[in-house]
């Protein structure tokens, strides 16, 4: 827990918002409420609409109160996909100031009642068009309203994330700032180590930053081992904090996103392939988390997380690899009492003996 700050001002304790916390040290953001809510059954895979929101709300609050009980400092409102397109889809544009509010009130709640820093969401619109500029001005009218709904709730800054096309990201950061608000840019870097325009990654991260960005760098699609090198590029190109929030899964050179991702022990995949519902297989542990986020801190990323796939484990892992004890350390793995596995002296030799056997 980052202590909080008292203003000289009014005496009055303020939290430290997000740029004071980033210059104290690296700030974690736990992601992936998308496939983690598909996982526990509340939501659709597919067209992703977190519906849940208003159908399940207090599930939505309990992987808020997880990740930070976890060691998220960060309690992200689950606005992904809940823009005017993905509403559009699936006939409930209606829902759509609804269900912003509420996802940001559920998120709003969790942060008071934990310290930790309020983030506003908004994501790729999935109708932006890099030569149409009819598709622009749509865009920055769904990131309008959306970075509005977030800035009256109070959120200590937006994430704009997943973005293919620098383009579409710098429109989200203009309406962000526009708003008063940080900035955290992500872009989502598929098969093609480049944005959507075809433009190298440390360029896209300097006129990002050079636009204002307060964090930026990479999210969701790549996993640690084939996002760390991209990372590596970022670094020198930007003096801004970098972001790098892997999907937890073992991505190769070979398939280096987890929609490219084949499972040759397995045929039977309704669409042919393991993403997004039978990835389990490729999921990284926790140490193997634990690993990148050693790495990634020591390469100087300041902004850490885990994007879909992740579960609350990842994140402890994530907090514990930095040093940190968050209050789910307190059950982190202890073998020394385990039956068969254990060190402690009054464990029984017999069941000792029988686990060197398995
Ligand atoms: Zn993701």
């Amino acid at each position: 827990m980052t202590p909080a700050v008292t203003s000289a001002v009014d005496g009055v304790e303020e939290r430290p918002g997000l740029l004071a916390r980033l210059a104290a040290g690296p700030v974690i953001c736990a992601e992936g409420y998308l496939f983690e809510l598909e996982r526990r059954g509340y939501l659709q895979a597919g067209a992703f609409v977190p519906e849940v929101v208003l159908e399940h709300p207090d599930r939505v609050t309990a992987l808020h109160e997880e990740f930070v009980h976890a060691g998220s400092d960060v309690v992200e409102a689950f606005t992904y996909y809940a823009h005017r397109e993905k509403l559009r889809l699936i006939g409930k544009a209606d829902l759509l100031e609804t269900l912003n509010q509420q996802a940001l009130e559920l998120a709003a709640r969790v942060a008071a009642q934990s310290g930790t820093l309020l983030a506003g969401n908004v994501c790729n619109t999935n109708v932006f068009e890099p030569v149409d500029q009819l598709t622009h001005a749509n865009v920055r009218a769904m990131f309008t309203e959306q970075v509005g709904w977030a800035a009256e709730c109070g959120v200590d800054f937006v994430v704009g994330e997943t973005f293919r096309y620098l383009d579409e990201a710098m429109i989200a950061l203009e309406v962000i700032r526009e708003a008063g608000l940080p900035a955290v840019i992500t872009l989502a870097v598929h098969r093609e180590p480049a944005t959507g325009e075809g433009m190298a990654l440390p360029e896209a991260m300097k006129r990002l930053a050079g636009a204002g960005a307060d964090v930026v760098g990479l999210n969701c699609t790549r996993g640690p081992a084939t996002m760390l090198p991209l990372i590596h590029e970022i670094m020198p190109a930007v003096d801004v904090p970098v972001a790098a929030l892997p999907v937890p899964y073992r991505t190769t050179a070979e398939q280096p996103n987890f929609q490219s991702l084949r499972d040759p022990t397995y045929d039977g995949f309704p669409g042919g392939r393991p993403f997004p519902t039978a990835l389990d297989p490729f999921t990284c542990n926790r140490y193997e988390i634990a690993d990148f986020t050693r790495e990634a801190h020591a390469a100087g990323v300041r902004y850490l997380g885990v994007c879909c796939g992740a579960a609350p484990h990842h994140i402890r892992s994530m907090a514990e690899a930095l040093g940190r004890q968050p209050p789910a350390s307190r059950y982190s793995d202890d073998m020394s009492k385990h039956v068969y596995f254990g060190t402690e002296p009054s464990l029984a030799p017999h069941n000792l003996e029988f686990g060197r056997r398995l």
